[in-house]
C-alpha cells in the first residue's frame, strides 16, 4: 500500500486581500507574496491565474485583489489547511468579523480527491458556485475540472453564474 506522505494531491486555492499590510505590501502585493509561498515546499504551483481585481463583498467598502492557483503536494486536506493558515498568519490576517477587511485569506476550493467533510473543512469549498471571482478566473487555468457534487465543470458553472447574476445582488449568507 502507499504510505500517505507519498500520496500526491491537486488542489485549487482562491486567494483574496483587501487590505494592506504595510504602505509598500498592499492587497496586490499581498497576493502575489502568497502565490510564492504556494511554490514552496511542500507545495507546488501547478498553474496560476492573474491577479484580478474586484468589487467588495457584504459591508466592507475596499476592493478585492483576488487570484486562483493550483498547486500539488503531498498535504492531506487538513495538513493543507494548516499550512494555508500559518501562511495566513505570516501575512498578519486578523480573524475578525466575516466580511470585515482581512490582509489574506487563503481558501480550499477543489480537490483531486473530490468530496471532504470535517469539523472545520469542507471541500469543494461551500461558496465558490457563488464566487465570480473564483470561477472566472478559474474557467481560465481549469475550465474542465467537474463539481465532484454537481457534475458541472468549472466552465459551465461559471456561465451559470454570469447568466444568474442580475437577479440577486445580496452577499452571500453563507
Ligand atoms: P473564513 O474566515 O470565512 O475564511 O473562514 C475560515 C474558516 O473556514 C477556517 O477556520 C476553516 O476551518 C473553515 N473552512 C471550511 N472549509 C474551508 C475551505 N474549503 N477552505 C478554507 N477554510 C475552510
Amino acid at each position: 500500500m502507499a504510505d500517505a506522505s507519498t500520496v500526491l494531491h491537486t488542489y485549487v486555492i482562491a486567494l483574496g486581500s483587501n487590505q494592506s499590510l504595510t504602505g509598500a505590501l498592499g492587497p496586490v502585493a499581498l497576493v502575489d507574496r502568497a502565490l510564492d509561498a504556494l511554490d514552496s515546499p511542500p507545495l507546488s504551483l501547478l498553474a496560476r491565474s492573474k491577479i484580478i481585481q474586484s468589487a467588495p463583498v457584504g459591508p466592507s467598502k475596499r476592493r478585492y485583489a483576488n487570484a486562483v492557483a493550483i498547486v500539488e503536494t503531498n498535504l492531506p486536506p487538513p495538513a493543507l489547511l494548516a499550512h494555508l493558515q500559518n501562511i495566513e498568519d505570516r501575512y498578519g490576517r486578523r480573524r475578525r468579523r466575516r466580511w470585515g477587511a482581512r490582509t489574506l485569506d487563503l481558501d480550499i476550493i477543489l480537490w483531486s480527491g473530490g468530496l471532504w467533510t470535517g469539523s472545520n473543512l469542507a471541500i469543494p469549498h461551500v461558496a465558490f458556485r457563488d464566487r465570480d471571482f473564483v470561477l472566472h478566473p478559474l474557467a481560465r487555468i481549469a475550465p474542465d475540472w467537474r463539481d465532484p457534487v454537481g457534475g458541472l465543470t468549472v466552465h459551465q458553472l461559471a456561465v451559470r453564474l454570469s447568466r444568474r447574476k442580475p437577479v440577486d445582488h445580496r452577499p452571500n449568507p453563507l
